[in-house]
């Protein structure tokens, strides 16, 4: 198992110490941006990131939330929803720390644990992964810009 970065022993301290880290959800925004941003710059350089992305993508089509940064990006559930998850489950852009709008077209989207009915009955695109719509993934993935 490949080892993240922020698995690593800097981090894995502070953790056990109850210091906050970069990847930690925060309620205050302030505290919240540069953090996350930094979190963000990381996992695009952490040789776990494909792996944490399959791991983030599993729970999100399981209705499961994972708070804080997570493969790069936040889970497309928000975490005081999921105990109601799936069937009441709504794009609701105004969530802090949700994976609410695409990556590539800023589409809103439905979370990946949306059941299609409901999906189809809407004009908002589903989220189906790397934090990209149904319209932009795979064309806008990592894997894709990768081989270009
Ligand atoms: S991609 Fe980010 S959250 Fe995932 S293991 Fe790497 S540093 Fe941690
Ligand atoms: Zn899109």
């Amino acid at each position: 198992m490949i080892e993240g970065i922020c698995q690593r022993r800097k981090w894995r301290r502070k953790a056990s110490k109850g210091e906050r880290i970069p990847w930690d959800s925060a309620d205050k925004a302030v505290v919240r941006d540069p953090e996350h941003a930094k979190a963000r710059l990381l996992c695009a350089q952490c040789p776990a990131l494909e792996a944490c992305e399959a791991y983030l993508a599993d729970k999100e089509r399981a209705g499961v939330s994972v708070a804080g940064v997570v493969a790069g990006r936040y889970c497309d559930l928000a975490a005081a929803r999921a105990s109601l998850l799936p069937p009441k489950v709504l794009p609701r852009p105004e969530v802090a720390e949700q994976q609410s709008h695409c990556r590539g077209c800023g589409a809103l989207m439905w979370p990946q644990c949306t059941p299609p009915d409901r999906v189809a009955a809407s004009a908002a695109p589903q989220h189906k992964g790397e934090g990209l719509c149904e319209n932009c993934y795979p064309h806008l993935s990592r894997t894709n810009r990768n081989n270009r």
